[in-house]
C-alpha cells in the first residue's frame, strides 16, 4: 500500500545509521527488536515499559518467573537503576563494556518495568560493548531488557538468520550485525559488599573477576540467592546429545574440538574462545541436519571451556 510502512516482519535490516535509528524508533514506540551483542543475538525492549516486556515474554513463551537482563549504556544509566556497591563498581571499572551481567539491588523508583525482575528485589544489569546494540541504547534514552532472541530454551542465536528461523515471523525488525564475536551468553554474578557468587559461567572468568575485588567468588548453591533462570534443560536442539564422545556414532552429527575432522570442527586448533564463538552456530546446523542425533568432542574444562560445558551440559538434558 503507498506510503506504508515498508518494513515487513522480521525482516533483516543491515546494521546501518538509518536502521539503528528506525529501530530505536520502533522501541520507542513499544515494540521489540532483534539486536546483535558480542555474546549472542538479543530481542531488546524499552525496560521502562510494562507492554513491550510483555511481548518480549510473549515472542520468546519464556516462563514469567525467568527474569531479564537490563542493559545500560552507562554508569549513569546504572546508578539510577540499582543501589551499588564497592566491588560491583571495581568490576564495572575493570569489564564494562563487556560480557559480565551484575546482579544488584534494585533502586527504588528506577521506572523499571516489574516483569524485567520477575518481582525480585534485585536486577540485573550489563553494560555490552557491542557499537549496535551502544548505539541503540543511545538513540532509545532508555535502558534496554533484552534475552538472547530465540523461541525460550533453545539454541541461543549468534547470527541474524538463527534469530529469523527461531522468531522471525514474532518481531519486527532483526538488525544484522555478523555473527556475535564471543559467542556465548554473558557471565552473572550476584555482588554483595563481602561476597561474589558466580549465578551462570561466561566469557568473563570467576578467578579474574574474584582477582579484581580480591574476594574469592562462590558457586551459586541455589540456596542464599534467588536464580531463577539457571534451568537444568536450555539450549536444547530438538535432538539427542552425546557428551564427551571422541569416537562419535556413524549416525550422530559430530561435532569435533582440536581437529579438522567430523561435521562441524570447532576449532581445528583446539582454540577455546574460537570454539566458543562456533559453538551455537554447531548446535544449529548439528539440529538442521539429517542425523538423528549429535555428538560433541570433549572440551576442556578450563577457561571459557567451563561456560561451553555448562551450556553443553544444559543442551544434552532430555525432555
Ligand atoms: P538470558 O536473558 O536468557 O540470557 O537469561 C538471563 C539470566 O539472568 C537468567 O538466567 C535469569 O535468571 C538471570 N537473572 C536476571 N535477573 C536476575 C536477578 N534479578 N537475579 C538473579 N538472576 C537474574
Ligand atoms: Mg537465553
Amino acid at each position: 500500500m503507498a506510503g506504508s510502512n515498508p518494513l515487513r516482519h522480521g525482516q533483516i535490516c543491515a546494521a546501518d545509521d538509518a536502521a539503528i535509528a528506525a529501530a530505536a524508533a520502533l522501541i520507542r514506540a513499544g515494540q521489540c527488536v532483534a539486536v546483535p551483542t558480542e555474546t549472542v543475538y538479543g530481542l531488546a525492549g524499552d525496560a521502562t515499559d510494562a507492554a513491550a516486556i510483555a511481548a518480549i515474554y510473549a515472542a520468546k513463551g519464556r516462563p514469567s518467573f525467568n527474569p531479564l537482563i537490563t542493559h545500560v549504556a552507562d554508569m549513569d544509566m546504572a546508578e539510577r537503576l540499582a543501589i551499588w556497591n564497592a566491588p560491583a563498581r571495581a568490576l564495572a571499572a575493570a569489564f564494562w563494556p563487556g560480557a559480565l551481567t551484575m546482579v544488584l539491588p534494585l533502586r527504588d523508583g528506577s521506572g523499571v518495568a516489574g516483569a524485567v525482575t520477575a518481582g525480585l528485589p534485585t536486577i540485573a544489569l550489563r553494560c555490552p560493548a557491542h557499537p549496535v546494540m551502544r548505539a541503540l541504547i543511545a538513540a532509545v534514552g532508555r535502558p534496554l531488557a533484552a534475552p538472547s532472541a530465540n523461541v525460550s530454551g533453545s539454541v541461543s542465536p549468534t547470527s541474524a538468520a538463527h534469530v529469523a528461523a527461531s522468531l522471525g515471523g514474532r518481531v519486527p525488525m532483526i538488525l544484522d550485525g555478523g555473527a556475535c564475536a564471543t559467542g556465548l551468553e554473558s557471565t552473572i554474578v550476584a555482588v554483595k559488599d563481602d561476597a561474589l557468587t558466580l549465578l551462570r559461567p561466561g566469557p568473563i572468568l570467576a578467578g579474574d573477576l574474584g582477582a579484581v575485588i580480591g574476594l574469592t567468588i562462590r558457586t551459586h548453591d541455589g540456596a542464599e540467592i534467588n536464580a531463577p533462570g539457571q534451568l537444568a534443560r536450555h539450549y536444547a536442539p530438538g535432538k539427542p546429545v552425546l557428551l564427551d564422545c571422541d569416537t562419535p556414532p556413524a549416525d550422530a552429527f559430530w561435532i569435533s574440538f582440536g581437529k579438522a575432522a567430523g561435521d562441524y570442527p570447532l576449532s581445528a586448533a583446539g582454540d577455546l574462545a574460537q570454539a566458543a564463538a562456533h559453538l551455537f552456530d554447531a548446535l544449529h546446523a548439528g539440529a538442521a541436519a539429517p542425523h538423528p542425533r549429535i555428538a560433541i568432542d570433549p572440551i576442556p574444562n578450563h577457561g571459557i571451556g567451563m561456560a561451553i560445558n555448562d551450556r553443553l551440559r544444559r543442551a544434552a538434558v532430555l525432555d
